[in-house]
């Protein structure tokens, strides 16, 4: 057995084994024709059951093939073009190869002690984020597990910096379109459900600011403490911008910490030509990036970043069996003073490897390129009197919905387009979401695949309207 522990003798094996499962992804990869076979958990669950975890197989093939069965056939793949569901892109390779090198070595963030140079990259990377957003020379951070770990942790640090010891009094504005990792956090915080004001959106699903500035005025008449205004750069659903400028006015005017959730709109950092999308950003005191958003790389690779390097003492806690309070003095960089992890994955190293190979402005016209198909998408959808479709894109998201000519009942037009939704997955032709917009069901494409066309989005619409269709066409002979 001590064959498989990787050390300095069974460097051989490793290679070997590595190897056969680059090969296996690989050539799934190349063999993909649908991003999706349909595949349900009825289906698969028994063939996972059935495997007896107590009788191993003793063998990397064999493990191999039984993957193939119970995973690697069945996976939903993100890289093909018809795949247009979640917030998933396909991962650089430079970040792969992060990814295999980070987990063979398997350094700690923790502490320096645990991993040396990786504390060092990491840093790199933070500042070299924080500067592209324009924090100032205080800026700090820490990479997260991803934006829901990194939006606690911003609320966190703005509980404690809140002028108040009064928790009851706190209070979090953030837009309807915000996500609900914003909720979460003030739950996890120890804040009542009335902590959360949601502040209305416009059209365009961005934040209204003067329904924000009436919301921060009753505060203050109420005597509550509006610890923080979460604006959201790239909302899940629409990808919409809140508009930053207004929203670091009305922070700065009630004294509030300004939060900006750019999970999803930190491709922007990187982007030749929409960067000013992000303006207003550099005013936040602290920023959510989700690199394994719109930098292309694989879960999980995400930053909390702070203007105030120093308001990350709030997740300080010292510990003689790992960081005592004596390296402080002593100047060894432990990163695990500012983190909510302990053990901590060295999830930079990827993000690292594909600047080195791609730089910044590669990965930024990538995301231009999905952001310029999203406009086409819009403008085919708006041109489709299939379709009605909500707000036109700032980044890559499209959310639209079938309306069929026959039927005006919305009731039968929401039912139309959960069923198409759901008889396309079970074809794996094309995965799509779905999701609510003003009370009614909508389908959602959101897209990171720079490889997808758009006559992908033209036939995965035709899918769609032939499922609606049909399943249209059948109630009606069930009616009759
Ligand atoms: C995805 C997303 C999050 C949560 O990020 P995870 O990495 O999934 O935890 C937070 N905010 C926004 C706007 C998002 O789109």
């Amino acid at each position: 057995m001590r064959s498989h522990l990787l050390n300095g003798l069974t460097a051989g094996h490793y290679r070997r084994s590595v190897t056969e499962g680059v090969e296996r992804v690989a050539a799934r990869l190349a063999a993909t024709d649908r991003p999706f076979t349909g595949v349900t958990a009825d289906d698969l669950a028994p063939r996972i059951d059935g495997i007896d975890l107590d009788r191993p197989l003793g063998d990397t093939t064999a493990a191999l093939d039984e993957l193939e069965e119970v995973y690697l056939r069945d996976a939903v793949y993100f890289h093909h073009p018809r795949y247009v569901a979640h917030l998933n892109c396909p991962v650089a390779i430079p970040a792969v190869l992060g990814e295999a090198v980070l987990s063979a070595v398997n350094s700690s963030l923790d502490t320096w002690d645990q991993s040396a140079g990786a504390t060092l990259i990491e840093r790199r990377l933070v500042d070299w984020t924080a500067a592209r957003v324009g924090l100032g020379p205080g800026a700090d951070g820490v990479f997260t597990s991803g934006g829901t770990q990194s939006n606690l942790q911003a609320l966190l640090l703005a509980r404690e910096e809140a002028k108040t010891d009064d928790a009851a009094r706190l209070r979090i504005l953030a837009s309807e379109a915000s996500h609900f990792s914003v909720r979460k956090s003030a739950k996890l915080l120890g804040l009542g459900p009335e902590a959360v004001i949601v502040v209305p959106v416009d059209q365009d699903r961005r934040m209204r600011t003067l329904a924000l500035a009436r919301e921060l005025e009753r505060c203050r008449r109420e005597g509550l403490v509006p610890m923080a205004v979460v604006a959201t750069a790239g909302t899940t659903d629409f990808g919409s911008i809140d508009p930053l400028p207004e929203v670091a006015g009305l922070c700065d005017r009630f004294g509030a910490w300004m939060h900006v959730d750019a999970a999803y709109g930190c491709g922007l950092l990187v982007s030749p030509t929409r960067r000013h999308l992000l303006d207003g950003i550099e005013r936040a005191d602290s920023v959510t990036v989700d690199y394994h958003k719109s930098f292309f790389q694989p879960v999980s690779s995400s930053a909390l970043l702070v203007r105030d390097g120093a308001t990350l003492r709030h997740a300080t806690y010292h510990a003689d069996y790992l960081n005592p309070r004596r390296a402080v003095a002593e100047r060894i960089p432990n990163q695990v003073d500012k983190s909510l992890q302990t053990t901590r994955r060295f999830d930079a190293l990827k993000l690292w490897m594909t600047l080195r190979v791609m730089g910044a402005e590669g990965v930024g016209r990538l995301f231009d390129e999905v952001c310029d198909l999203a406009r086409e998408g819009w403008r085919m959808l708006a041109a489709d009197p299939r379709f009605d479709v909500v707000a036109e894109p700032a980044l890559s998201t499209l959310v639209f919905r079938y309306i069929p000519a026959a039927v005006t009942d919305p009731a039968g037009i929401d039912r139309a387009n959960l069923h198409a939704r759901k008889a396309l997955f079970a074809s794996g032709d094309a995965v799509v979401a779905g999701t609510r917009a003003d009370g009614r069901h909508y389908l959602k494409f959101t897209l990171l695949n720079p490889e997808t066309r758009p006559a992908d989005l033209a036939a995965v619409l035709g899918l769609i309207a032939g499922h609606a269709e049909q399943y249209l066409g059948e109630s009606l002979d069930r009616a009759s």
